[in-house]
């Protein structure tokens, strides 16, 4: 009891940290531990429709564009072949085709749980998560742990898997070249056709630019359910929305964050309520 009541202070202060002081939904959410914490059934189907009132879905290409070079060949060929998220790490680990590999400590393939069925996807792995080979483990990793606890999925809670679009560290940090993140998509969609999320959350432009091949940048792509579609796996709801490295240089913009935490909370939510 004394814990929930930890849970819900440490919630509201962080509302409160992010200027969330009014209320951006008709009805109060119920906010009881019993009701914030309520898992993600494994059991439904993986194409649950967007919500109501979302925008029109935008469905995307199920497979990448043509390989056009013979790294992106091998990595098309690799990634297809691994039947399980341990073979998909293991090809991954063994792909050759990237600089980056070289340049980097640690693969940084994923962490967290995949039966939650519910799969973040940020950008690549910076200087913390290099040395650990873990994603989303430095400042901007645990803010999102924050933002995603204010809402009841914990990552040590088994509440939710995470990944990146890139599996190796960028040197200096540098965003991802177009080619880097070209090669690196069948890797992606074959990771998430093997964890079977119901939903998948895209955090960053990167992310949400490459997975619904979008020319609009995130602050037109976030706030609104579009589809992925994923061979082997049909259509998966995915909801874009701001990088928490993005929010800690830009304070303001954490009130979209939340409200589309809230938006994936009332998700969450009634896709328990159908199965
Ligand atoms: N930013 C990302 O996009 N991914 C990480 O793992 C860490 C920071």
């Amino acid at each position: 009891m004394e814990h929930d009541r930890a849970a819900l202070l440490a919630a509201l202060a962080l509302q409160l940290d992010w200027g969330a002081e009014e209320a951006l939904e008709d009805a109060p959410p119920d906010r009881s531990p019993a009701h914030a914490a309520a898992p993600v059934p494994a059991s439904a189907p993986a194409a649950a429709p967007p919500p109501r009132g979302s925008a029109a879905p935008r469905l995307v290409a199920a497979t990448p564009a043509a390989p056009a070079s013979p790294a992106a060949t091998r990595a098309a060929e690799a990634a297809a072949t691994a039947t399980s998220l341990d073979a998909l790490r293991a090809a991954i680990a063994a792909f050759d085709g990237s600089a980056l590999r070289e340049t980097a400590t640690n693969l940084v393939f994923a962490d967290g749980a995949p039966e939650s069925r519910l799969m973040f996807i940020g950008e690549a792995p910076g200087a913390e998560e290099d040395r650990l080979g873990r994603p989303f483990v430095g400042q901007s990793g645990q803010l999102l742990d924050r933002m995603l606890g204010s809402i009841g999925l914990k990552r040590d809670e088994g509440g939710f898997y995470i990944t990146n679009i890139l599996p190796w560290r960028p040197p200096g940090n540098r965003t991802p070249t177009d080619a880097e993140v070209n090669l690196f998509l069948p890797f992606v969609l074959r990771h998430i056709a093997l964890a079977r999320p119901r939903h998948v959350v895209m955090l960053g432009g990167v992310s949400a630019k490459t997975l619904l091949r979008a020319k609009d940048g995130i602050t037109r792509l976030r706030g609104k359910w579009h589809r992925i579609a994923v061979d082997g796996l049909g259509e998966v709801p995915a909801l874009a929305t701001l990088h928490p490295a993005y929010l800690l240089r830009t304070p303001a913009a954490k009130r979209d964050a939340w409200a589309d935490l809230l938006m994936l909370r009332r998700t969450l939510d009634a896709a328990s309520q159908e199965s």
